[in-house]
């Protein structure tokens, strides 16, 4: 029998950023379309050129995008919204980057409500989380009465590319069904079967197209297949799959699913007349069983055993173990358990990585080398890949015992940590007793996020200190002076709980991971989070622990400058997990309670130092949910315990705020109440408020800062329209429950806008407080 190796899609950005540096340099006018198209050429002749040398036989093409492969979906079928004023033909390169980011027009002084921004004639297609990944795609979105034709030939265009090449290439498409479900309707709701059948003469067109131009195999994604899926997402799969199977006879679909297991919708799947079912055996191990047992003979399997979504290197003779008696049975294909777009591309880059550390890991070029090694030894036998294979169960022993990664004192710790660890010595309604007295705050208390503006003069000292062109003391003079004047400023302006501006920070994970012990980072581990946004995670390794305090020496200063509170800024456990690459040796949650623990220690040495009040920021806790909505009771209760095994170590007058910064609570809210957080900030501005109704019904018992601007925007909000802000939550919640903030940090915004809009705040506040 046969086993070979495929690739369901290569990360777009390039080994150097290059994507996103030739992006960058077109949307500010420094190079032209040309010069753009080459780039973008190069990169996927790169790709192509580099998989096929590691023994890829199925390489993908269309895995490119410019911006988002999301996007490029809704540009293949013309699903353009009228306000970006595309009126039929091939999509263009503007009305493409108009739906990613907005196009700006001309600035106005004035717009109605003494804003000062610029106005956006367009704005960006709304954005959001691909399944439960860090990429961020463009949501579809679909009018009454839909119509779809074929707009970009992209898809097509690429296949002959890469055939000019010499590369036989096997497409990838958004299947049909996870698209539509993953757009949004207007008024009068989706009617998804209309949808359905209007967009698969799209489809079929374009498999048709294919199989002109020579194709053979085309892969299509339907990750919805790892979802709860209604009665009716099952009959659509079945019409799509029916229908496309006719389309193009000459054409064999290669189904994808990935991110977890087929569950209640593997019969569904195996049902569906493809000529192939790729499965995520990472994620989902249990399924291989069941699959086998019930695939027709003559489907291709294709078998995800490397793991697409995380750095690791794989235990190959575990892995092949597994897959011998398959092999001996049927045709495979190996593959990665999903499109390497979320790994970094190549770890040969990472040159200053601890020479352990680096030999556990895995990025996409050697996650492919592992592919071809075990597709040569179960065609060939393992003597065949002797060498590769003792290397990595080598490795994979070496990384079971390490010492870098296995603590004993994290270990006993564990042990010994007890229920009590996650509860404040008294509820909430004795521990606001105690905190009033001791801060004596007026009501509506005002207070931000905690980072004030990342000037260029910021970016620049950091820069500069980094490459070793600013000494240590020379950058921490400059660090003192911003922090003492935002520290003086908010006091002339008048907030009544203080920050110290966050300056020394670069990104609030990384800054807590470089001090903790079990991190490692990487120099060029870039993945895409949005068109040419990318990101670096840590990568969480061993037993966590603190050596040292992180925070108290920065915040001692500020506190030192005033008499006011100045708050304490942590990153929480959960958000340190959630935006990192996580260790597979134990369960996540396991990981988790050891940076909550490390994160207690630094709120007690907080408290000791005299911090009055302690902000626990849980940016990326709701986004750490599971797919599936059996599997979020679990989540929850590790994730809020974790919290609060960070949050209790201290004293009821001791103030705990958290800060999430999102709007949709309804799902969350009784884990949110259990978090017990004296106040907790979350975004409302952009909602007007309309969320405060989840915890109004909840009955939330503690305080919330509802923001009262947005800061995504440089627009100065009037007073008046904060106190109406003010006034709405007053309807919702009781007064001596609110507090006023903005939506979140003021990092990405300038010094100008940043002080006319807190001033603003101060004067809602004070209006509030006289109607109080
Ligand atoms: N304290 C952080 C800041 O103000 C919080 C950022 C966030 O929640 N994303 O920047
Ligand atoms: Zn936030």
């Amino acid at each position: 029998m046969s086993v070979t190796v495929a690739s369901l899609g290569f990360p777009r950005i390039g080994p150097r950023r290059e994507l996103k540096l030739a992006l960058e340099r077109y949307w500010s006018g420094q190079s032209d379309r040309g010069e753009l198209l080459a780039a973008a050429a190069a990169l996927r002749a790169g790709a192509w050129a580099r998989q096929k040398a590691l023994g890829v036989d199925h390489v993908p093409s269309n895995d490119f995008s410019f911006y988002d492969h999301v996007l490029d979906t809704s540009a293949m079928v013309g699903a353009i919204p009228a306000i970006y004023g595309w009126t039929g033909g091939p999509v263009d390169l503007d009305t493409y980057f108009a739906m990613a980011r907005g196009a700006q027009g001309e600035a106005h002084a004035e717009c109605g409500h003494g804003c000062t921004h610029k106005a956006v004639d367009v704005p960006a297609a709304e954005m959001t989380k691909w399944f439960d990944t860090n990429y961020h795609y463009l949501v579809p979105e679909f009018s009454a009465g839909q119509a779809f034709a074929l707009s970009s030939t992209k898809v097509v265009d690429e296949f002959l590319e890469a055939k000019a090449q010499g590369i036989h290439t096997r497409p990838v498409l958004l299947g049909p069904v996870t698209f539509l479900k993953l757009g949004k309707g207007h008024a009068g709701g989706l009617h998804r079967d209309a949808l359905l059948r209007a967009i698969l003469p799209v489809y079929a067109e374009v498999l048709k197209r294919l199989a002109a131009a020579g194709a053979d195999w085309v892969q299509v994604d339907e990750p919805c297949l790892v979802l709860d899926l209604a009665a009716e997402e099952h009959a659509a799969l079945r019409h799509a799959y029916g229908t496309l199977a006719d389309a193009a006879p000459g054409i064999r679909l290669m189904l994808a699913t990935y991110f977890g297991g087929l569950s209640g919708n593997l019969e569904t799947a195996l049902g569906l007349p493809v000529a192939g079912l790729h499965i995520d055996l990472v994620r989902a191990p249990e399924q291989l069983g069941p699959v086998l047992a019930a695939a027709r003979p003559d489907l291709v399997l294709s078998l995800g055993v490397v793991d697409g979504r995380n750095v690791w290197r794989a235990d190959l003779e575990a892995i092949l173990a597994r897959l011998e008696p398959v092999a001996r049975e049927r045709d495979i294909v190996l593959a990665p358990s999903c499109s390497l777009l979320h790994t970094p591309i190549d770890l040969a880059q990472e040159t200053a990585l601890d020479a352990d550390v680096r030999s556990w890991l895995a990025f996409a070029v050697q996650k492919l080398e592992e592919l071809a090694t075990l597709a040569r030894a179960l065609n060939e036998g393992r003597g065949s890949v002797a060498e590769a294979l003792a290397a990595s169960s080598a490795a994979a022993r070496a990384r079971r015992t390490s010492p870098k990664i296995h603590d004993a004192a994290v270990a006993a710790r564990m042990a010994g940590a007890d229920t009590g660890l996650a509860r404040r010595a008294s509820p909430f309604a004795a521990r606001r007793k105690v905190q009033m007295e001791k801060l004596g705050l007026p009501a509506f208390p005002t207070t931000t996020i905690g980072s004030f503006p990342q000037t260029e003069a910021v970016r620049k000292a950091r820069a500069a200190h980094g490459k070793g062109a600013m000494t240590d003391a020379a950058y921490e003079a400059f660090l003192r002076e911003e922090t003492a004047r935002t520290v003086r400023w908010q006091e002339e302006i008048g907030l009544d709980v203080l920050v110290h501006g966050e300056f020394e920070r670069n990104d609030m994970v990384q800054y807590f991971g470089e001090q903790l012990s079990g991190f490692a980072f990487t120099k060029h581990g870039w993945v895409q989070s949005y068109g040419s946004r990318c990101v670096r995670p840590p990568i969480l390794f061993g037993d966590v622990s603190r050596p040292r305090p992180m925070t108290v020496e920065w915040w001692r200063y500020a506190q030192g400058l005033t008499e006011r509170p100045m708050k304490g800024m942590l990153t929480g456990p959960v958000t340190i997990l959630n935006w990192s690459f996580v260790r597979d040796d134990v369960p996540r949650e396991h990981a988790c309670r050891q940076i909550a623990l490390a994160i207690r220690d630094e709120v007690v040495d907080l408290e000791r130092a005299g911090a009055r009040v302690i902000q626990i920021d849980e940016a990326a806790l709701r986004e750490g949910l599971p797919l599936r909505r059996s599997d979020w009771r679990h989540y929850l209760d590790w994730a809020v315990e974790c919290f609060r095994i960070a949050s209790s170590g201290v004293a009821d007058a001791t103030q705990i705020h958290t800060h999430m910064c999102y709007s949709e609570f309804n799902d969350i809210i009784a884990a949110i109440g259990d978090m017990d957080a004296d106040v907790i900030s979350i975004e409302t501005a952009r909602s007007r408020m309309e969320l405060l109704g989840a915890f109004a019904e909840y009955r939330y018992p503690a305080e919330i800062g509802p923001g009262v601007y947005d800061i995504h925007s440089p627009r100065v909000p009037a007073v008046d329209e904060m106190a109406a802000l003010l006034e709405a939550a007053r309807a919702r919640l009781a007064p001596e429950q609110i507090w006023v903030n903005p939506d979140c940090g003021l990092k990405t915004r300038k010094w100008p806008e940043t002080r006319a809009a807190l001033a603003n705040m101060v004067a809602a506040a004070k209006q509030a407080r006289a109607r109080a």
